[in-house]
């Protein structure tokens, strides 16, 4: 049994998962990275269908402060060009 208000966090890179506490902050992170769904498939969308994205759970994961800070974007650079199907705002 974990104790009350803390989490799992899955940890990154060669940081295995660790027991974390909400009072040292949780975070959810994107399973699949921000980065990469604008490329493959946000860049084509409606700002909602970006919303609807980006707040589906099962795409969340919580993760402590740190180690969300140090998985970043994952190195993944965003396309600067949207595609077809794309409304706003930027
Ligand atoms: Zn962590």
């Amino acid at each position: 049994m974990y104790p009350k208000a803390s989490y799992v966090c899955p940890g990154f890179g060669n940081d295995p998962a660790h027991l974390a506490y909400d009072v040292d902050g949780v975070q959810a992170d994107h399973r699949k990275p921000v980065a990469v769904h604008w490329n493959e498939t946000g860049r084509m969308t409606t700002q909602h269908q970006r919303e609807t994205w980006d707040t589906e759970y099962t795409n969340l994961v919580a993760m402590c402060p740190y180690h969300n800070r140090k998985k970043g974007s994952e190195s993944n650079e965003y396309e600067h060009q949207t595609g077809p199907g794309f409304e706003g705002p930027l």
